[in-house]
């Protein structure tokens, strides 16, 4: 999507600290962490919202994706949570589907 923020971070049109990239997902560090680690795992694909993303497919590697990063990359071995924020009432700001990895405390 063209004037989509995460998009633009998914191509390397705005700059990001990326943790993670394979040829579905991206993964990069929030710039404002509310945890000492915080990343956000999103679909290359543009959608908008988890509402909307009725591909169980791509949810499922997403969700694998991010079990990977945590896990692996992160290395978040204490533990750590996954947040999706879900439209204006559940405080989604971007809506460009995304997970947040939270942990490190
Ligand atoms: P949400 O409220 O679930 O939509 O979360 C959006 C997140 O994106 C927030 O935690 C922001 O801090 C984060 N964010 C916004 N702009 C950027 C950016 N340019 N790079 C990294 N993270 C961002
Ligand atoms: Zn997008």
């Amino acid at each position: 999507m063209a004037d989509c923020l995460f998009c633009k971070i998914a191509r390397g049109e705005i700059p990001a600290s990326v943790v993670y990239e394979d040829e579905t997902v991206f993964a990069f560090r929030d710039i404002h962490p509310k945890a000492p680690v915080h990343v956000l795992v999103i679909p290359r694909h543009h959608v908008a919202t988890l509402s909307d993303a009725d591909d169980p497919a791509l949810l499922g590697l997403l969700m694998d994706r991010v079990r990977h990063i945590a896990d692996s990359v992160l290395r978040l071995d204490a533990g750590y949570r996954v947040q999706f924020n879900v439209r204006e009432g559940g405080g989604q700001e971007v809506f460009h589907l995304h997970a947040h990895i939270l942990g490190g405390w």
